[in-house]
């Protein structure tokens, strides 16, 4: 049932009376029945309370209450954002069974919007991935093809939503995390402005390039939950104090004269041809629909993995050293503070997350730290500064999401660095802490989906959903056959 709806009409329908909360909480209980032991998108999904908050949900209406503009939306949460008494792992075995006592602000916003949780969603451990394959709780499958990876991290929240499991999903974009399994599945993903949406209550990982943004269905969908959890936030130092709003407006807006940058980087060597061949297609589809193309150069691409790989893992090891069984989840026992601590990080943390920390102490460490650390630093402000200038030309950028559609599972669990290039087209947008979306714009030769990035000057995602909405009336979006 609710596979047929959109998140605005959904919520209309709730707001009104013409579909209950309880209705849509049934449905959503029994596509996880059908589809989650297949797909492994959520780790965390309790029948109960889905029922009981869709009883709330439903009481208050009843009461002549005014229902929130999410009103029993399903909507599918990244296991790394904190939800009060509700299992939290991160994907990581070292906060098995930790229950937080708070909820993340993301959190408490969508419960005041009359949002229905639906669950924990499945991401590799602590957002260091590509593919949901680094999760300690077992990889997420493609609902367009099960021997394929969805992408990662936030992959749990991008297969909730593309197999209808939710509607919409929160994920958290560290280097591409939710652009980049959005282009994957089919999905639509923002990552806002950094700054935008408060950090309070998620489980850092790189806290100078986190951000939490929305999954859904739909560009309008997606612009309605960004109004719902962006916004000043006291609890975040980070968190921006200016005016939001006006994301769902966008979406009616004209695409007429609006100048669009082609960095010709990201259409270099490793683009596969029919991704290549489907986003210029698109392109030039908005070129007759009034847009202007430029050609742009962003001249520092070529170092963003490189520069994204020291900061964000020097800032994950900061981050990691508080997950030392003393506080949270798992504790082994030992002999002494020094051993317990060995023990629990040892067997708590997996390979990539003891990869990152190795390497992220090393950037830091005395005698490599202007090597490494600062240079990186440097290289990101050239990066930003690459965008400052592009910007002065034109208003948005657009560019594939992804070199590829979605790589098969096994492929790249090997080769850290062949996974580390799937956040190329990514991963600048975030060193820039500039906003970008993915909207789905093809199906490729394979069958699979794939994914347009668009992104803007820092502050106006009003301008990715103006055009995006383009895109996707244009491409009408696809859902996979499997679970229809
Ligand atoms: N794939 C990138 C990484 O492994 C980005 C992850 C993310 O955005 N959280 O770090």
């Amino acid at each position: 049932m609710i596979e047929a709806f959109h998140i605005t009409d959904l919520a209309s329908k709730v707001q009104s009376g013409a579909l209950s909360a309880t209705e849509v909480a049934r449905d959503v209980i029994a596509r996880i029945d059908r589809h989650n032991g297949r797909l492994n998108a959520l780790l965390h999904a309790d029948p109960v309370r889905i029922l009981a908050q869709a009883k709330a949900i439903d009481d208050k209406r009843a009461r002549g209450e005014v229902l929130g503009t999410l009103a029993g939306v399903p909507v599918a949460i990244k296991d790394a954002i904190c939800t009060k008494g509700e299992s939290t792992t991160s994907g990581s075995k070292i906060l098995s069974g930790y229950e937080p006592p708070y909820d993340a602000t993301v959190i408490s916003r969508l419960r005041a919007a009359d949002a229905l949780l639906t669950g924990k969603a499945n991401m590799d451990e602590f957002a260091m991935g590509s593919s949901t394959e680094n999760s300690a709780y077992g990889a997420t499958k493609n609902p367009w093809d099960n021997t394929r990876t969805p992408g990662g991290s936030s992959g749990g929240s991008a297969v909730a939503v593309a197999s209808r499991i939710a509607l919409a999903a929160l994920g958290s974009d560290t280097g591409g995390s939710i652009r980049q399994p959005a282009s994957l599945t089919g999905t639509v993903g923002v990552k806002p402005t950094y700054g935008r949406v408060s950090r309070y209550g998620l489980i850092a990982f790189a806290s100078s390039l986190d951000q939490i943004g929305p999954f859904a269905t739909d560009i309008r969908g997606s612009a309605r939950l960004l109004e719902v959890i962006a916004g000043h936030d006291a609890h975040d130092a980070t968190s921006l104090n200016v005016p939001i709003g006006g994301y769902e407006s966008a979406c009616d807006a004209a695409i007429k004269g609006l100048r669009i940058g082609i960095p010709e980087e990201y259409f270099a060597d490793g683009l596969s041809d029919d991704v290549g061949r489907s986003v210029r297609a698109t392109l030039a589809r908005l070129e007759r629909e009034g847009c202007v193309l430029r050609p742009i150069k962003l001249p520092h691409t070529r170092f963003a993995v490189a520069t994204y790989y020291v900061i964000a893992t020097a800032e994950a090891s900061s981050n990691l050293a508080r997950f030392d069984g003393v506080r949270y989840g798992l504790r082994k026992a030992a002999q002494s503070l020094g051993e317990m601590y060995g023990a629990t990080r040892d067997a708590g943390f997996g390979r990539e997350v003891k990869r990152r920390i190795l390497l992220g102490t090393f950037v830091l460490s005395a005698g490599y730290y202007e090597a490494y650390y600062l240079r990186a630093q440097k290289m990101r402000t050239l990066i930003r500064r690459d965008f400052d200038a592009a910007f002065k030309d034109v208003d948005v950028i657009a560019s594939p999401t992804a070199p590829t559609t979605a790589f098969k599972l096994g492929e790249k669990a090997n080769d850290p660095l062949s996974m580390y290039l799937s956040d190329i087209y990514t991963l600048p947008a975030s060193l820039a802490g500039v906003p970008a979306l993915s909207v789905p714009c093809a199906i490729g030769q394979d069958g699979l989906p794939i994914g347009l990035q668009i992104i803007a000057p820092a502050l106006q995602e009003s301008r990715l959903f103006t055009i995006a909405s383009a895109v996707e009336s244009a491409c009408a979006p696809a859902f996979p056959a499997e679970v229809q």
